[in-house]
């Protein structure tokens, strides 16, 4: 049996094999296609769509890859009312979008109670839709309110499972084992809960993506978000190299073999990378697009990296050109909350 077959097989492999598959591109397609027929098991044609509201460009942390991190003094600061954040849900509603993820820096503007009635307010309007949050690290209580006032989803990356190279990414008074507490908070209390990394973060390796194979299988996350690590010029890391597309998408093609039935975005930095990013990633076992619906006014002042993609679009723009962008991948957008169809219980 190759090393595909067997990955297929066995959903795993050993660390050396893991490394002999991302080391080089020569099981690339075979890779690629298996995915896409996994993908296609489970989920079909289907891609499903995420409504991206940026919140809050406002962060107390200071992450030294991310663009809006607290020491970035160049950095426009913004945060969005509850009002136009309801906007952008209806907005997105109208569009077809079933998932509304709201996404910020940790703002602690957004108190406990803010956060509860947007999320309740929400799920009011629109009972049919699903509400994820990704808001970064916080107490236990503060993530059961947000649960009990309807938010179904959470995504935390860990980005990146090696508690050193963790502590190289960020400054002291963050660890991977905070983050991982959060997530496993996350989890008991019932979310969906959703975690990932970032591919070619500096001093990244090839073991720590295995790393963070191992500890996504301890998880066990219902979505997984992965995406290249991409320069920004008011960070620590400036100078520094951006991740690549072939290694992004080799870890998106083994990921779908480990997690056959997880959720996968094909994500905005993918698609800032390469122009086809978005579709190649599709390609490579993505089964997810997530749209941006934050107002225009706003969106460039959200920059996680440099050229962010699709600041300048209105959403419906942006709905539509990722509509075409997936059936020219072959696959089609289709209107559902996109809950994971779960392995046994379909
Ligand atoms: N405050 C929230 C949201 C962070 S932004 C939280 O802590 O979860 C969402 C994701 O963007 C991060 O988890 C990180 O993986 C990614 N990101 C941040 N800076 C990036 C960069 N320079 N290149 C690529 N991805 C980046």
């Amino acid at each position: 049996m190759n090393l595909v077959e067997e990955l297929r097989t066995r959903r795993n492999l050993s660390d050396e094999d893991f490394l002999r598959l991302l080391k080089t591109d020569e099981y690339d397609q075979e890779l690629f296609s298996s995915a896409v027929r996994l993908r296609q098991k489970y989920y079909g044609n289907d891609v499903y769509l995420r409504g991206l509201i940026e919140i809050s460009s406002y962060c107390k942390n200071d992450c030294y890859y991310c663009g809006i991190r607290k020491g970035n003094r160049q950095a426009q600061r913004y945060r969005l009312s509850e009002e136009e954040i309801l906007e952008c849900a209806r907005q997105g509603y109208e569009l077809g979008f079933r998932t509304f993820v709201l996404q910020g820096g940790e703002d602690p503007w957004f108190t406990d109670e803010r956060i509860c009635g947007i999320v309740s307010q929400i799920k009011a309007e629109h009972p049919d839709c699903a509400v994820t949050l990704s808001l970064g690290e916080k107490e236990r209580s503060s993530y059961q309110a947000y649960f009990d006032a309807g938010a179904d989803r959470y995504l935390l990356r860990h980005e990146t499972a090696d508690p050193e190279h963790y502590s190289l990414l960020h400054p002291a008074g963050m660890s991977l084992s905070a983050r991982k507490q959060c997530l496993w908070d996350l989890k008991e209390i019932g979310y969906q809960v959703g975690s990932g990394f970032m591919v070619g973060s500096p001093w990244q390796t090839l073991e720590h993506l295995i790393a963070d194979i191992r500890f996504l299988q301890e998880l066990e996350p219902d979505m997984i978000g992965i995406g290249p690590y991409i320069n920004h010029r008011d960070t620590p890391f400036g100078g520094m190299e951006s991740g690549s597309l072939d290694l992004c998408l080799r870890m998106l093609g083994i990921l779908r073999h480990v997690f056959a039935d997880a959720l996968i975005p094909a994500t905005t930095a993918l698609g800032t990378i390469h122009p086809q990013g978005r579709e190649l990633g599709l390609l490579a076992g993505a089964n997810v697009v997530m749209p941006n619906l934050s107002p225009v006014s706003v969106r460039k002042k959200y920059e996680l990296y440099d050229n962010k993609i699709c600041t300048g679009e209105e959403a419906a723009e942006c709905r539509g050109c990722l509509q075409r962008r997936v059936s020219s991948a072959g696959f089609e957008i289709v209107v559902d909350r996109g809950d994971r169809r779960k392995e046994y219980g379909l």
